[in-house]
């Protein structure tokens, strides 16, 4: 098992992105804040941890808190828009701490899709310097996209932009988009894509990365338009293995322990033959339409098999009891930052498509 727990060490951030699933809150952590969530982490059994945000390279305490995290056994990520670790110097300390792997988010190669999605200009060239930064530094990488409305006809583009240019980037990793929290919850017409929008150039990315032999995952997206790697999906393979992820909000939702990975499913559904393994249709804030379902008819079982056959990372749980631990606190600093960063997103937020 590779059971992962997400820490969100900050909620702020320098770039605006319109669909941000966890954007500003008035809550925030100190090293000590996070420690405690780190222990129990580790006292878990989890494989590790992933240090998120916001942007979790703005909080001054990031190598302290991965290093700390290292010595307690586990394997130590961040997902990153790329900003700082584009300087090579910060990179190579992260490293030093005990940084291990880096997800480096990239929605699109094409600039000005970019730049509308992230609010901010200029982003889609520290996001490939920070590819290489982190590379020079030793530090293995995935590249991390959200799928939007805006993205969805070009996820192959994007591959083979990274093949060519960053051919040292060996994972990949897609999230449908959320649209159920955050700015995303309120503006979900605009960024939330239809399905049919983003079968072909899925499928077309996820065939150029296995056949020059890279490995994927996808959340969020039914199998019935991911059938040929199915294997690959995100909540299959958590169902498949049994697994749970904790991520511990920075913000009132604090601690959520997911160990269900079935969202809705609908009548099509009920002869498909990968219902046993498959997450459905991802519900949460209705942004997406259960009529695009349709049944698909291949063996479970070889899906199954794959899954199972490919080596484990971590072993198993030895605590599932509720996690109990506060997370973060309300602070003045957070108040403050809190007020300057929503006065910032109306002033640069993402303008319309
Ligand atoms: S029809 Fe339903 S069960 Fe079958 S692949 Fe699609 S969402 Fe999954």
């Amino acid at each position: 098992m590779a059971n992962l727990g997400y820490l969100q060490v900050v909620r702020h951030c320098n770039h605006f992105c319109g669909f941000c699933s966890n954007p500003s809150t008035p809550f925030v952590h100190t090293f000590e804040t996070m420690r405690v969530l780190v222990d129990d982490l580790a006292r878990r059994g989890y494989f590790g941890v992933i240090l998120t945000g916001g942007e979790p390279t703005l909080h001054p305490d990031l190598p302290k808190i991965a290093g700390y995290a290292r010595q307690q056994g586990l394997h130590v990520r961040m997902i990153t828009n790329g900003s700082r670790l584009a300087e090579p110097d910060f990179a190579r300390d992260l490293a030093a701490a005990g940084v291990e792997l880096v997800h480096v988010s990239v929605y699109s190669v094409r600039p000005e899709v970019e730049a509308r999605l992230r609010g901010v200009s200029g982003t889609l060239e520290r996001a490939f310097a920070a590819l290489d930064s982190a590379h020079a530094a030793g530090l293995e990488l995935n590249v991390n996209s959200v799928i939007s409305r805006d993205n969805a006809d070009h996820l192959d583009e994007n591959v083979r932009w990274f093949l060519d240019h960053h051919p040292y980037v060996r994972h990949f990793v897609w999230n449908n988009l959320d649209p159920s929290m955050g700015r995303a919850e309120h503006d979900k017409a605009r960024f939330t894509p239809r399905l049919a929008d983003l079968e072909l150039s899925l499928h077309r990315a996820l065939s150029l990365l296995q056949e020059t032999g890279r490995t994927f995952r996808v959340e969020k997206v039914p199998l019935c338009y991911m059938a040929d790697f199915a294997w690959a999906s995100t909540e299959t393979r958590k169902i498949v293995k049994g697994e749970e992820r904790i991520v511990h909000f920075l913000d009132e939702k604090q601690t959520v322990r997911q160990t269900a990975w079935e969202h809705v499913y609908s009548e099509a559904c009920q002869p498909c033959t990968l219902r046993s393994i498959c997450g459905g249709l991802f519900d949460r804030g209705e942004g997406y339409d259960p009529a695009e379902l349709h049944p698909v008819f291949v063996s479970s079982g070889a899906i199954v098999k794959r899954i199972l056959a490919e080596p484990d990372d971590g072993g198993p749980i030895v605590d599932d009891s509720p996690p109990d631990v506060p997370v973060g606190r309300i602070t003045a600093e957070g108040e403050r930052r809190f007020a300057a960063q929503a006065r910032a997103l109306a002033r640069r937020g993402p303008k319309p498509a």
